[in-house]
């Protein structure tokens, strides 16, 4: 985990602040959004309780061509055409159709943050409405247009009860990050780690992603994590550890945008959220460029983005649908004859292509901006 960088006492001065949109959370949905609305002559902020890329909110892997299409390619750090899934009784190798690749945080901040440089940025912490505008602990800012990129509690909500583990659709995820090395993208469904979930170790260069997920939020993750740790026989180190929503939520609410984790924007069964936190960010930064420039009124822009959102509702219901089964039946034998199945390329090319259309990528590379470029060093 890097050091503490966010700027602390004399030097948080007050804000008060207006401007056009106001991004709350520079991770991968709020960076992302920014960075589509570069170019739009709007004012826009960005806020965030850390600096950018200071805090890692995942085990950083997404399909590479997601990567490439955004100009994310010099942040990744390994790339994978296979999954290895260990059962209790087996190990199957699941050939893909795409790739995955493990990625820098901080790199790939830096690059996203580059692409919107034209946004202002702040550390502060958002705490809700208040006066017009939203509250931080700096001060009051208003805007036009509100994003909620803040994760999965949702902090923008109106909604009378707030999202609170263990009650709440979360799923949570706990990983260590030793030194270390592997070949392999690795997953395991075992209830010897966790009784509804699956283990994995994701190898990024010089340094091992070992964690758990749990669908049931009530289960504790941080002894298995230990003990898959140990058993790679690895230095387990600081954690890093977060709730994961799972059921899609709505993506606009009381005239604010919602997107990525805080709409739910994180595929249930495989906690896949980073991708989708780029999909429909991108989608939000083309609704909000549209408005920005006439085209379209706010409401139309909440209107449209709410209902794109929406039109996903089916896939994420099977994906949860199949998160339940797959929780119900975890290191079990009917699960097992299932993983050894993926063995065939064409069964799992078939079911992961149909995953991967889910967020699609988008068609065209994005445009590559002088800063980009001078940091991805090309
Ligand atoms: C252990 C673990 C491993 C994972 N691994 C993967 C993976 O390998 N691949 C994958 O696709 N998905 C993975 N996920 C899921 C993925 O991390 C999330 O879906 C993704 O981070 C969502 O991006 P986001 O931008 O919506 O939110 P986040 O990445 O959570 O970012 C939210 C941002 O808001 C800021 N913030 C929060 N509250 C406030 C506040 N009150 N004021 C100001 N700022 C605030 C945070 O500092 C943060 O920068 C993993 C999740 C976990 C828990």
């Amino acid at each position: 985990m890097p050091a503490r960088a966010t700027k602390r006492g004399a030097e948080r001065t007050s804000l008060d602040v207006d401007c056009d949109v106001l991004v709350c959370g520079a991770s991968f949905a709020g960076l992302t959004v920014a960075r589509a609305l570069e170019g739009s002559g709007a004012r826009v902020m960005v806020l965030d309780r850390y600096e950018i890329g200071e805090r890692q909110t995942s085990a950083c892997a997404a399909p590479t061509e997601w990567l490439e299409r955004l100009g994310l390619a010099s942040s990744v750090r390994q790339t994978f055409d296979e999954l290895v899934v260990h059962t209790p009784r087996s190990s199957v190798r699941w050939s893909l159709p795409f790739t995955f690749s493990t990625f820098d945080y901080a790199e790939l901040c830096a690059l996203l943050r580059a692409g919107g440089r034209s946004s202002e940025f702040e550390t502060a912490t958002v705490a809700g409405f208040a006066d017009g505008g939203v509250a931080t602990d700096r001060g009051t800012i208003r805007a036009s247009y509100v994003v909620d990129a803040l994760g999965w509690r949702r902090v923008l909500s109106s909604a009378p009860s707030p999202i609170q583990p263990p009650n709440a659709r979360l799923s949570r995820g706990l990983e260590v990050h030793p030194a270390g090395n592997g070949e392999d993208m690795e997953f395991w469904i075992d209830r010897r780690y966790i009784r509804a979930g699956y283990a994995w170790s994701f190898p990024a260069g010089e340094e091992l992603r070992v964690g758990v997920g749990s669908f049931e939020p009530r289960d504790h993750v941080k002894v298995p994590t230990l003990a898959l740790a140990a058993e790679l026989d690895l230095q387990a180190g600081s954690f890093q550890g977060n709730w994961i929503p799972h059921k899609l939520r709505a993506a606009t609410e009381n005239g604010v945008f919602f997107v990525g984790d805080s709409a739910g924007h994180c595929l249930p069964l495989t906690a896949e959220g980073i991708r989708p936190a780029f999909y429909f960010a991108l989608a939000l930064g083309r609704e909000l460029r549209a408005a920005l420039a006439g085209h379209s009124t706010r409401e139309q822009a909440l209107a449209r983005y709410g209902a794109f959102s929406r039109r996903h509702a089916p896939q994420f219901g099977f994906m949860l649908w199949a998160q339940h089964l797959a929780g119900r039946t975890t290191g079990r034998a009917p699960l097992n004859w299932l993983v050894e199945r993926f063995d065939s390329r064409r069964l799992s090319h078939w079911v992961f292509e149909r995953y991967y259309r889910i967020t699609p990528p988008p068609a065209h590379e994005w445009p590559v901006t002088p800063a980009e470029a001078l940091l991805a060093g090309r």
